[in-house]
């Protein structure tokens, strides 16, 4: 096995072996761009080091094989006294990790060659600069001391020299600085900075390693849902130097508006600085288009090579360069993230400029982002007080009470409140605050701050860098002019336009939903250019798809919202939910009747509110199927609640006032307690033992479906019998249906042709789902109780007790409730399907548990060979996009 490869042995496709930026640094080398050479050093290597603690034996030989090449090439060897080589050591996972894992930079200086460097830069306070942020980086991640010591001492060196920023420093300082560090270094790792530049290099090597590991690595991959074993790599590269004068400088830029998609010149350019300093946000950074003022050349050059990348990728890049005396190096590219509304609008751009097709659009968009832009925004019209402005980093309205810190952050989310997480600017250790946050404010740094990007990471509203906010994080407060606001005080924070208001603005919907509502239209003159850009993506999806969507639906409303947005019908009306309100006092008494007598009356009333029920649903879905689960939930729900009516019986009684009414719901309650309700009297379980429940269920459809009909409607009704173990439940139930159908056909003269399937919620149901077949004409899988009772998890409560320790220790990386979990309740799945077909060919499946409207879920749907998938009316449109992407 090769555990090394240099720049020129490389490609973009080996992003699991180089990481993205070893990978792409490969890329830009072959493409002919001005990549410092340099070699990177495989996740693999990365796997065995993590896992046996030590480096696999063959790796620091081919270190050394390389490193002679690099030197080689560079006609310098590191440490060499009169003109050293200098590397930069950095992470590079598969997938992006912004400053979750360690750099170091300058690796190779040391007392024996700084002055040789200085000499040879002609520039000493260069080598010293160099020199003390190698010690710096360098003691802080590699050997553990605590950052703030070296930040300490170089404010109090800025200070003693009345200095403003640490370019105001002179060579002797900056000299002074390094004996300080070194000191600090010795006294807090308990051993010497190395001398020499191999034990360096090998030493960092191996931190980066170890970084892979740290707790906000470990917390941004759970977030992100980045696997744990993937291993980081790292990339050895020659330096270049972007703190050489001022015809030096680093910067960042996107080849497009991250934000909008726009074409044009982002970036952000800070002269005679290094690496991290852009990032960081440490000194203020001037916007890319400045750079043409400063250096035309580089920035000719800049642009050329930023056209070569989006024509070579066929995406928006984002890239990282340094100039150093003039001469432009590429230091690092990427795929970059992007808003949710720019992935949409950059994917019909490029669509448009030819550059890809529309399968490919399609997976460049998903359906967590089009959840996203269906989020509500800030009401335009409402009366706010403008606290300031910032740079509109990452879209969203987010209202919450302002916090100063991530503990804060983290503390009153977890008791329910909502807050906006206020730093100056943010660094990998806010992580967990920024998760709990709704929102996002910093008042320095850009676009490509950390803020900016871990908040577009994860989709949460963020604006940075708005300058006239004092942020004082120690005080707890932050002030505008006369204005304060203190930790607990509301604050609203656009980050579609950068603007932040005190006090709560009331949110309106997103033109997205209002185009799915049909009361805004692609086409028209008001319809911004993301309702373009939705309306064309979802075409490309609906011309792809081959799962049908429909929703989960109990009334017309629901039903009318659903078929707006796209639903091909209802794949789930919960009947349960009809009984809800004031009707639940007829099912008591259903529940209550001792005779048949008093049964029937129970059932008598209940029957005409069901059948106009379903006579508005079928209206509502004229044409298309709609899917009428019979009963389903555990009986004790629709009486009251058994402490509190003993307490009424008892206190009753006392005051010797009988109620036999009372005593009889009591009696009830107490025979129908169940310890579990979940596995006990519902579902098909309650139509077998409750006479009559189902027939007066199966008559009021097939009456409202006749009604329909004879109203020259297009009902297209279909039966579904919940959690079925057995098909002799299935059978006894539609023995039953058929001849209440047949009385009604004959009753009121018409054919109906009313579908009668099961749902496949239960292990048995699908290990026997060829016998169940036999009798079902549809399946529909109930994926929330088949996910509960495949793995024994009670729905309802687990989520909330052990999930997250569960999350923590890596046992699944998403709920099996959010998630369809393929290996064990999908492979259940998958077998039904296939034994259900083998006996019926023509059998017709879905799914109606909540997994229908998952993204992941869909894809799998999809590849099961389902026909349909149905969620709630909301998630139409994630489904149609999702099953869209599956079929491309
Ligand atoms: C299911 O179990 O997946 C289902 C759709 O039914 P319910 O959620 O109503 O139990
Ligand atoms: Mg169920």
């Amino acid at each position: 096995r090769k555990f090394v490869y240099d720049f020129t042995e490389g490609n973009k496709d080996l992003k699991h072996l180089l990481g993205g930026k070893g990978a792409n640094l490969a890329e830009m080398t072959n493409l002919g761009l001005p990549v410092p050479p340099g070699f990177t050093i495989t996740t693999e290597a990365c796997n065995i080091y993590l896992d046996s603690g030590t480096e696999p034996p063959a790796l620091r030989d081919e270190v050394s094989a390389h490193l002679d090449a690099l030197e080689r090439k560079m006609g310098k060897r590191l440490g060499q006294a009169d003109d050293p080589l200098l590397v930069s050591v950095r992470s590079g996972a598969k997938f992006s990790m912004p400053g979750m894992m360690e750099t170091v930079l300058n690796v190779g200086l040391s007392d024996g060659c700084v002055e040789g460097l200085a000499e040879q830069a002609g520039d000493e306070r260069f080598a010293w600069d160099s020199y003390r942020r190698l010690i710096q980086m360098f003691g802080k991640t590699v050997l553990g001391v605590d950052g703030d010591l070296f930040e300490d001492a170089l404010e109090e060196a800025k200070r003693a020299k009345g200095a403003a920023t640490d370019v105001d420093l002179a060579a002797g300082d900056l000299r002074k600085l390094v004996e300080r560090f070194k000191k600090i270094v010795s006294r807090e790792a308990g051993r010497d900075f190395p001398q020499d530049p191999r034990e360096q290099l090998d030493l960092a090597i191996r931190s980066v390693f170890e970084s892979w590991n740290t707790d906000r690595a470990k917390l941004y991959r759970r977030q992100e849902r980045i696997p744990g074993d993937l291993g980081t790599a790292v990339t050895v590269c020659s330096m270049v130097f972007g703190n050489l004068g001022p015809d030096s400088g680093t910067g960042v830029a996107f080849t497009r508006d991250p934000a909008s998609g726009h074409q044009g010149v982002y970036g952000d350019y800070l002269q005679n600085a290094q690496g991290e300093d852009v990032v960081a946000g440490i000194r203020n950074t001037v916007p890319l288009a400045e750079l043409a003022t400063i250096d035309k050349t580089s920035y000719d050059r800049l642009l050329a090579i930023m056209e070569t990348l989006e024509t070579h990728y066929r995406d928006l890049c984002d890239i990282e360069f340094t100039i150093e005396g003039g001469q432009l190096w590429m230091l690092q590219t990427r795929v970059g993230k992007r808003t949710a509304g720019a992935a949409f609008r950059i994917a019909t751009q490029l669509v448009d400029q030819g550059l890809i097709d529309e399968a490919e659009a399609l997976q460049r968009v998903n359906g967590a982002q089009l959840a996203q832009l269906m989020f509500p925004r800030f009401d335009e019209e409402a009366e706010r007080e403008l606290l300031g402005r910032g740079i509109a980093a990452s879209p969203g309205a987010a209202v919450g009470k302002a916090v100063f810190d991530s503990y804060t952050a983290i503390k009153w989310s977890r008791s329910g409140e909502k807050v906006i997480l206020i730093r100056r600017e943010t660094n990998p250790d806010d992580l967990e605050g920024m998760i709990a946050a709704e929102g996002i404010l910093t008042s320095r740094g850009g676009k490509t701050s950390h803020a900016a990007v871990v908040a577009r990471g994860m989709g949460k509203t963020c604006v940075c860098g708005a300058e006239e906010l004092e942020v004082d994080t120690k005080a707890r407060r932050l002030t505008v002019g006369e204005r304060v606001v203190e930790e607990g005080d509301t604050v609203s924070v656009d980050g579609s336009t950068g603007r932040v208001y005190l006090g709560e603005v009331p949110v309106v919907p997103s033109p997205v939903v209002e185009y799915f509502e049909g009361r805004m239209h692609a086409g028209a003159d008001d319809a911004d250019e993301l309702v373009e850009a939705v309306h064309r993506m979802m075409a490309y999806a609906d011309r792809r798809r081959r799962l049908r969507v429909r929703a989960n639906a109990d009334n017309a409303e629901d039903a009318l919202r659903a078929r707006r947005f796209g639903a091909q019908g209802i794949g789930l009306c919960r009947t349960e939910h009809m009984f809800l309100g004031e009707r639940r006092e007829l099912v008591e008494k259903l529940i209550l009747a001792h005779t048949d007598e008093e049964r029937e009356v129970a059932l008598g009333a209940l029957m005409p509110l069901q059948k106009q029920d379903f006579v508005e649903l079928f209206e509502a879905m004229d044409g298309l199927p709609v899917t009428v689960r019979l009963l389903d939930p555990p009986l004790h729900e629709f009486l009251p609640d058994i402490t509190e009516l003993s307490v009424r019986v008892a206190l009753a009684e006392a005051r010797k006032d009988h109620n036999e009414n009372d005593l009889r719901l009591l009696q009830a309650v107490h025979k129908l307690h169940e310890q579990n309700p979940m596995l006990g009297l519902r579902g098909v379980r309650l139509g077998l033992v409750i006479p009559g429940l189902f027939a007066m269920q199966v008559r009021a459809i097939a009456e409202a479906a006749a009604e329909r009909k004879n109203a020259k409607g297009d009902p297209r009704a279909e039966i579904m019998i919940p959690l079925v173990g057995t098909v002799q439940e299935l059978e006894l139930v539609r023995d039953e249906a058929e001849q209440v159908i047949a009385e009604v056909e004959r009753a009121t003269g018409t054919e109906l042709k009313l579908a009668l399937g099961t749902m496949i919620e239960l292990p048995r149901a699908a290990l026997t789902a060829g016998q169940i077949a036999e009798a079902a004409e549809f399946f529909s899988f109930g994926t929330n109780d088949l996910t509960q009772t495949v793995w024994g998890f009670s729905r309802d409560d687990v989520e909330a007790s052990f999930f997250t320790a569960y999350l923590e220790k890596g046992i699944f990386g998403v709920s099996p409730f959010e998630t369809i979990d393929r290996d064990g309740v999908g492979s259940l799945v998958r077998s039904a399907v296939e034994a259900g077909r083998a006996t019926r060919p023509g059998l017709k499946l879905g799914v109606c548990g909540e997994h229908g409207g998952d993204p992941d879920s869909v894809h799998f749907f999809h590849e099961v060979g389902l026909d349909y998938v149905s969620c709630s009316p909301f998630r139409i449109p994630v489904a149609r996009l999702e099953a869209g992407r599956a079929a491309a």
